[in-house]
C-alpha cells in the first residue's frame, strides 16, 4: 500500500492545508505512516515567513536526500510558502524533489504524483481557487480549522504572505456554513476560523480579466466592491448552528477590527473571549515603516473597547524585536506596552529579510546581537506576565472543552481548553470528550493549568459528576 508521510512548518494555515493534503492522499489510497523512515511519499509544507523558517527546511531537506540515497523509491514533494516563492530555484538546489506545488496548488497533488505525469511543479496563482471543496483529514475530531479566506492585501512591509499566498479571496458564507454543519454532525464542536485578516473578511473577488471570455465582461463589473457579507454577519451565522458550542477565529488585523466586530463578540454567546490582535510595535514610526496603517493609540483604543465589551478577555499579540530603524526608544515603548497590556501570550520574533518585501529597502537594519538581544528582553518579561497571568486562574471554575485524552498519555486524564483557550489537564472518562466541563483550577503550570471536575452543570445543563 501506498504511503506518506507529511512534516508541517509553520502556521495554523500550514497545520490545516496538511490536513488537506492528508485527505487528498487517502482518497487516493495512501495511508499515513508513523515513521518517516516507512513512508513511501515525504511531502514538506514549508513556511517562508522567517530566515529561520527556512533554513529549518532545507535542513529537512537534506535529510531527507541521505533517505533517497539509501532508498531512490522514495517520492519528495514540496508544498506551501517557500514552493510558491522560490519555484524552480528549490529543485535546482535540490533535484532529488519529485514534486513542488504552491498554496493555491493543493488540489493539483494527484495529477503530480500520477506515473508518467508531465508536470512536476504547479506555483501558478489558480483562478477560484478559494471555492474548491478539498475534504480535509482532521488532526481532532472536536475543534476543527475553518478557511474563511485565503491570502492578504495588506502588503506590510515585513511580509511575504502577499507574495506566496496571493491577494485577499474570501470564501462564499454558505460555503463555509455548509463545511461547519458536516463538521458538526462529525462531532466537531469547536471551529476556528482561519484567515490572513478575519476582519476583512466577505470582499468578492471578480474573476480577473484574462479568465474571463470575451463579451463576459459585465459580469466581472457587476461584483467590483461587493462583498458576500461582512466578518461580524458570518459569525452570527455560524453562532447559529445547532450542536456547534464555540467559536474561534485568527488573525485580526487592528486597523479593521470594528464596532460591529466588538459587538458580535461581545453578545454571540458561542464566541470565546479571546483574540489574537498583532501589535508588531508600539512605536509609532515603526508601525509606520512597517505599512501597519495604525498607530499605537489606535490600537489601544480598541483594544481597551474589546475589554470594556468582552469581560476576562484573553489576548495574544505578535512583536517583532529589531526592525530597521527601530531605535532604543522605540523598543523600550514596546517593552512598556507588553507591561501594561499584559498578554496572555506572544509571538516574538527578531526581524529577518523576506525576498520581495519592502522593508529590505529601508535603512537602519540591526546586527543580528542587537535583535537577539531585544528578543531576548522581550521574551523574559512576557515569561513572567504569562506566568503571573496562568497563576492567576488558580482557584476559579472555568468552563471547559473536553478536547481528547491529555498529550501525556497518562490514562483516565483528559485535556481540553477554557474559553480564553489555555490548556487544562484534568481527570476524566473518555466519553466526556467534546461536552463542555465545569472544572476547578488547581494548578497553573509553565504553559497550562491543572484542574478537577466540579459538581456544577455546564452550560446546557447536564451536571458530569
Ligand atoms: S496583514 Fe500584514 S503581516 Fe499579516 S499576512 Fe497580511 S501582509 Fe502579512
Amino acid at each position: 500500500m501506498k504511503s506518506f508521510k507529511i512534516l508541517t512548518f509553520g502556521c495554523q494555515m500550514n497545520e490545516h492545508d496538511s490536513e488537506k493534503l492528508a485527505g487528498l492522499l487517502k482518497a487516493e489510497g495512501y495511508r499515513e505512516s508513523e515513521r518517516l523512515e516507512d513512508a513511501g511519499l515525504v511531502l514538506l509544507n514549508t513556511c517562508s515567513i522567517r530566515e529561520k523558517a527556512e533554513q529549518k527546511f532545507y535542513s529537512a531537506l537534506g535529510k531527507l536526500r541521505e533517505l533517497k540515497e539509501l532508498n531512490p523509491s522514495i517520492k519528495i514533494a514540496v508544498s506551501g510558502c517557500i514552493a510558491q516563492q522560490e519555484g524552480n530555484a528549490v529543485l535546482r538546489r535540490a533535484p532529488y524533489v519529485d514534486v513542488l506545488f504552491g498554496n493555491q496548488n493543493i488540489g493539483n497533488l494527484p495529477a503530480l504524483l500520477k506515473e508518467g505525469a508531465d508536470m512536476r511543479v504547479s506555483t501558478e496563482f489558480a483562478e477560484g481557487y478559494e471555492h474548491a471543496v478539498i475534504p480535509a483529514s482532521r488532526e481532532s475530531v472536536v475543534t476543527s480549522f475553518v478557511n474563511i479566506m485565503y491570502g492578504c492585501d495588506n502588503f506590510c512591509s515585513y511580509c511575504v504572505v502577499p507574495f506566496t499566498r496571493g491577494r485577499e479571496r474570501s470564501r462564499r458564507p454558505e460555503d463555509i456554513i455548509r463545511e461547519i454543519e458536516e463538521l458538526v454532525n462529525s462531532g466537531c464542536r469547536e471551529v476556528t476560523l482561519l484567515g490572513q485578516n478575519v476582519n476583512s473578511y466577505g470582499i468578492i473577488t471578480p474573476p480577473s480579466p484574462s479568465y474571463l471570455k470575451r463579451g463576459t465582461e459585465g459580469a466581472l463589473l457587476k461584483n467590483i466592491g461587493e462583498r458576500y457579507c461582512d466578518f461580524p454577519e458570518l459569525l452570527r451565522m455560524i453562532n447559529a448552528i445547532d450542536g456547534l458550542l464555540r467559536i474561534r477565529f485568527v488573525t485580526s488585523h487592528p486597523k479593521d477590527l470594528s464596532d460591529s466586530l466588538i459587538d458580535a463578540m461581545a453578545t454571540l454567546p458561542k464566541v470565546c473571549n479571546a483574540i489574537h490582535l498583532p501589535l508588531q510595535s508600539a512605536s509609532d514610526s515603526v508601525l509606520a515603516r512597517m505599512n501597519r496603517k495604525y498607530t499605537f493609540a489606535d490600537y489601544m483604543n480598541k483594544l481597551g473597547a474589546l475589554r470594556d465589551a468582552v469581560p476576562d478577555l484573553a489576548v495574544s499579540t505578535d512583536i517583532i524585536a529589531g526592525f530597521p530603524g527601530e531605535t532604543e526608544d522605540d523598543f523600550q515603548a514596546t517593552l512598556l506596552a507588553l507591561e501594561n497590556i499584559r498578554c496572555d501570550g506572544i509571538f516574538a520574533f527578531k526581524y529577518s529579510r523576506r525576498p520581495n518585501t519592502a522593508a529590505l529597502k529601508l535603512s537602519g537594519h540591526l546586527p543580528e546581537s542587537a535583535k537577539d538581544e531585544r528578543l531576548y528582553k522581550i521574551l523574559e518579561l512576557q515569561d513572567r506576565i504569562m506566568q503571573e497571568k496562568i497563576n492567576a486562574r488558580v482557584g476559579m471554575v472555568e468552563e471547559v472543552l473536553a478536547e481528547g485524552p491529555d498529550k501525556s498519555g497518562e490514562p483516565g486524564r483528559l485535556a481540553g481548553k477554557t474559553r480564553q483557550g489555555k490548556i487544562v489537564n484534568f481527570e476524566g472518562k473518555p466519553e466526556l470528550v467534546g461536552q463542555l466541563m465545569q472544572v476547578k483550577i488547581i494548578e497553573g503550570k509553565k504553559h497550562s493549568l491543572i484542574g478537577e471536575l466540579t459538581c456544577r452543570p455546564d452550560r446546557s445543563g447536564v451536571t458530569h459528576i
